[in-house]
């Protein structure tokens, strides 16, 4: 794309004096001020070109490098033009203060409102066991927030005040320095931005428009919340400035591992000792839950280790889905002490085992008596 020679787009002859350019780019600038012209993108594009121009020909060493060696030696030095306008107006407010009767141009005037921001998040770690998983729990929250100041209504005004344009940025939030051939932009360092400056600040928050506060919340865990989730509570972060949004609240989920049970997903997991007999010959059993003792029928033949599901006495499905399982881990226990009787029945019993299958019995016996 080629482009239009400085010199060209200002009007002015390569030898004219600092003072012609200025007048020049005066002369320009009120006529295609975005201000004045709302909307038209084709003399904002031409407002920037002159701005481009006249920031270089205004200054001397830029123009020497354009003189001798272009755009392409503008562009090696590192320098750009402008793509904000608000730039224009910052990097030029000796002019523009001039001709537009102070900072208070027609966009600024619009600005002078302070600029809603919206509330940080806040973010907690809240901590609960498994039966707070199994039935969920409505837990209550102390925040430390910023709230709305109830004095302003979050103005951050005094009553009668009205807020002024900042003194150091112009109301725009932001100021531009200019370092050779480099343009830097960055918040302004008295209002952080705002764009305003109250002289007669809100006593309450003293024109923040807002106060820290302690308070009090009461938020629902939801029955099966995995270990680690996080539950966004929209709204309940802080509060917004001059009359932006609140931000949300999030909490991250801990679950606490618990004594009896194990979880595993939505099944939990219960480790149930039983006796040889009971293993052998089948049974019924009462295991815990959440909601009171249940009895369980186990089948004869249990083997060490063997599982048993009983359905749906795990935990709820977070998202409304079918439950979890109670599954059941037999462990079996060897009696170590035995009676006379007891020990004349087993050696009756492991005779006729021995009959059935060899010595296989004798061995189990022989352990049963050395531990
Ligand atoms: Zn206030
Ligand atoms: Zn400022």
């Amino acid at each position: 794309m080629s482009r239009k020679d400085y010199y060209e787009i200002l009007g002015v002859p390569r030898n004219a004096s600092q003072e012609e350019i200025k007048k020049a780019y005066r002369r320009l600038a009120r006529e295609y001020h975005p201000d004045l012209r709302p909307g038209d993108k084709e003399a904002e594009e031409r407002f920037k070109e002159i701005s481009e121009a006249y920031e270089v020909l205004s200054d001397p060493e830029k123009r020497a490098v354009y003189d001798s060696k272009g755009f392409a030696g503008l562009h090696d030095q590192g320098y750009q033009g402008f793509t904000d306008v608000e730039d224009i107006f910052s990097a030029f407010s000796d002019i523009f203060e001039e001709f537009l009767g102070g900072f208070a141009g027609f966009t600024r005037r619009r600005r002078a409102e302070r600029r809603p921001r919206r509330g940080a998040d806040l973010s907690y770690e809240v901590t609960v066991n498994l039966e707070d998983v199994y039935f969920g729990r409505e837990i209550e929250l102390e925040l430390e927030r910023y709230e709305n100041c109830e004095a302003c209504g979050g103005s951050g005004l005094a009553p009668g005040a009205r807020a002024q344009y900042c003194p150091t940025c112009k109301g725009r939030g932001h100021v531009v320095h200019t370092e050779g051939f480099f343009r830097l932009s960055a918040t302004c360092p008295t209002c952080h931005g705002a764009g305003t400056f109250i002289s007669d600040p809100c006593p309450q928050c003293r024109g923040e428009g807002r106060v820290f506060r302690r308070k009090k919340l009461k938020v629902r865990i939801p029955p099966g919340i995995d270990d680690g989730a996080v539950i966004k509570v929209a709204g309940e972060g802080e509060a917004g400035l001059f009359g932006g949004p609140p931000g949300d609240l999030y909490l991250r989920v801990h679950v606490l591992p618990h004594e009896t049970f194990e979880r595993r997903g939505k099944d939990l997991y219960l480790e149930v000792p039983i006796s040889v007999v009971e293993a052998m010959l089948g049974g019924e059993v009462e295991v815990p839950t959440f909601e009171g003792e249940i009895k369980v029928k186990i089948p004869r033949g249990i083997q060490p280790g063997d599982t048993l599901a009983v359905e749906e006495k795990g935990l709820p499905d977070v998202h409304g889905g079918k439950r979890g399982d109670l599954i059941l881990r037999f462990k079996v226990e060897i009696p170590k002490d035995l009676t006379k009787r007891q020990e004349e029945l087993l050696q009756e019993f492991a005779e006729i085992e021995k009959e059935k299958r060899g010595n296989f019995f004798k061995k189990i016996w022989r352990s049963v008596k050395s531990s």
